[in-house]
């Protein structure tokens, strides 16, 4: 049995306003406490837009909620004349846990390879917060059978360049993409090869405190009809969730499952 604490993470992508986003975390509290929740058990982050994030933040310390939050993406450089960007210090001071870094929805829409997803890591580590790494196979190298080689590779493309301190405080989310919102979730044997392909790698690289430490969350049409089945193998840390978690009571209901 594993110390690592699981994580329900849920990453709302570009949904919810301020106002939706902080009925949806009084409401989700308000379930959770209902149903006795031990966040020391099961920890729970919530993954706002850019513009959510104060009022997230002010929220939780007003009603000193359990709910851990954090962002999508960040940018590689402090400050300066990088109009759009948001910093990963403007992240930190709004109080946020972790960064979602390379998820494939970022991948695909911007500029970011792996260069730019180190530098992410980097800036997320160097501001005190947990980088959630995402990699995951598409459907054409399932079909080729090289989907483990392919995860596998995405994440040692990152930590090569890490010491062994800062690889600890990574955190992967295996989504392989053809699961992800097509409702098709990996089975649970296939979400544990690659979680545990990822360890082992992880234990190659550093060694085994950081591969025993190290949570790999799996991310992917997860729902509360599949998250006891995949939480039930032992490489699997926990889950990202995008359309679940856009439902309140689907994703109490999965906190509660997992
Ligand atoms: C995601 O976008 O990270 C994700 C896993 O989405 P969904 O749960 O909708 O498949």
């Amino acid at each position: 049995a594993s110390e690592r604490i699981p994580l329900v993470a849920g990453n709302w992508k570009m949904n919810f306003d301020h106002l939706e986003a902080t009925y949806f975390v009084q409401k989700l509290a308000w379930l959770l406490r209902d149903a006795h929740f031990d966040f020391r058990r099961v920890e729970v982050a919530l993954f706002p837009s850019f513009t959510s994030l104060r009022s997230v933040e002010v929220l939780v310390e007003a009603d000193k909620l359990k709910i851990r939050y954090g962002a999508q993406s960040v940018s590689v450089t402090n400050q300066g004349a990088f109009t759009g960007d948001i910093s990963a210090d403007m992240i930190a001071h709004l109080g946020c846990s972790y960064v979602i870094i390379g998820h494939s929805e970022r991948r695909k829409y911007h500029p970011e390879d792996d260069a730019n997803i180190v530098d992410q890591v980097r800036a997320v580590l160097a501001a005190d917060m947990r980088p959630i790494l995402c990699v995951g196979e598409s459907f054409e190298e399932r079909r080729q059978g090289i989907e483990l080689d392919f995860a596998v590779g995405q994440v040692h493309d990152v930590t090569r360049d890490l010491n062994e301190d800062e690889a600890s405080r990574l955190l992967i989310a295996y989504e392989p993409v053809w699961a992800i919102g097509t409702g098709m979730v990996a089975t649970p044997e296939s979400a544990q090869y690659a979680a545990q392909a990822i360890r082992d790698d992880l234990r190659t690289t550093f060694n085994d405190r950081v591969a025993d430490t190290v949570r790999i969350l799996y991310g992917g049409s997860v729902s509360s009809r599949n998250a006891v089945e995949l939480i039930g193998e032992p490489d699997v840390d926990g889950f990202l969730i995008g359309g679940a978690a856009l439902d309140v009571d689907e994703l109490a209901k999965i906190c509660r499952l997992t």
